[in-house]
């Protein structure tokens, strides 16, 4: 088995299976559906809710776009965010973040029905996951679990380190590492002796935000390298929080950046929407 674990391929698998289980559901009467609702102008977030509208599309499923100025009032949104869900079409919700400063965020957040949470940044999705429960899980960490199965990675015993502990990586991808069995370690930026920590690891799963800080003699012989971080160096280029070259002579199995966990987070976006609707077909 090649070393590399290729997130671009186990993300088109996955979306060749969405895709099929979307036209299911279309052909039996229920059309998934996302609604994306941007607010402002900001470049980047534009871009993603591109990105989304694309493989929306392409996916077979129904995609609901409100580009809102970025002068919109928080009472204007969260009426919005009623209407979306009271509206029979629409499976899951994304509010592109982040929210112009007027708004509030997390008052935003929680006016989205859990049941259409397809971030699965609702705290009470958080409190299903962190109890063992979960409905919908959020995406970038379910598509690091996801690549981990793809790769056959059995977690149970195993010793995993998280280094990063924020709410939309970090501390759900140690939540999902937990419900299988591995014993974890959340690292973060008061760890002391962190380069002791990753050597401990049989997978690392690093989340940081920081150009290749974790070094190739950190990682364990054989370890499994989950690298979350994207970073831009200069005026093009990406890398990630690992050091890749160094790294893959240690490791048995190493994702890229770009092309490993990048590629998943739209993906899981995605069957999180099916799920969905899967449930709404069910009439559960
Ligand atoms: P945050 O900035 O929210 O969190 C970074 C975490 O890293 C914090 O917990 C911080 O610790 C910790 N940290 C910072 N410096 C150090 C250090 N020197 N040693 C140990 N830990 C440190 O980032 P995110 O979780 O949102 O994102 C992490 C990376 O993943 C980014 O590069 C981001 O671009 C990428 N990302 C990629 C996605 C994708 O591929 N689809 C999706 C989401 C994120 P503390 O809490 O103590 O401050």
């Amino acid at each position: 088995m090649d070393k590399i674990i290729d997130g671009k391929a186990i993300a088109a698998s996955l979306r060749q299976a969405i895709a099929a289980d979307t036209a299911k559901l279309t052909a039996q009467g229920t059309t998934p559906g996302l609604a994306v609702v941007l607010v402002g102008e900001d470049p980047a977030s534009r871009v993603y809710v591109s990105m989304k509208e694309k493989a929306c599309a392409a996916a077979g499923i129904y995609s609901d776009e409100h580009k809102l100025p970025a002068e919109t009032t928080e009472a204007q949104l969260l009426a919005l965010i009623e209407e979306l869900n009271r509206d029979e079409r629409i499976d899951g919700i994304l509010v592109q973040l982040p929210l112009p400063a007027h708004i509030d965020e997390s008052k935003v957040l929680e006016a989205i029905s859990p049941a259409k949470d397809v971030d699965g940044f609702h705290p009470y999705n958080v409190g299903r996951l962190v109890t063992g429960n979960p409905l919908f899980r959020p995406c970038t960490p379910y598509g690091v679990m996801k690549m981990l199965e793809a790769t056959g990675v059995e977690l149970a015993g195993k010793e995993v380190v998280v280094v990063g502990r924020s709410n939309i990586v970090g501390k759900p991808v140690a939540l999902m590492c937990l419900a299988e069995h591995a014993t974890v370690t959340i690292c973060h930026s008061r760890t002391r002796d962190l380069a002791d920590k990753v050597r401990a690891a049989d997978v690392v799963i690093a989340a940081v935000g920081r150009p290749e800080m974790v070094k190739g003699d950190w990682i364990k012989e054989g370890a499994v390298v989950i690298d979350v971080g994207v970073n831009r160096v200069g005026e093009k280029k990406l890398v990630g929080d690992v050091d890749f070259a160094a790294a893959r002579e240690r490791a048995s199995a190493i994702t890229p950046v770009p092309g490993g966990v990048g590629p998943m987070t739209i993906t899981m976006l995605l069957y999180n929407t099916v799920e969905s609707a899967k449930r709404r077909a069910a009439g559960k």
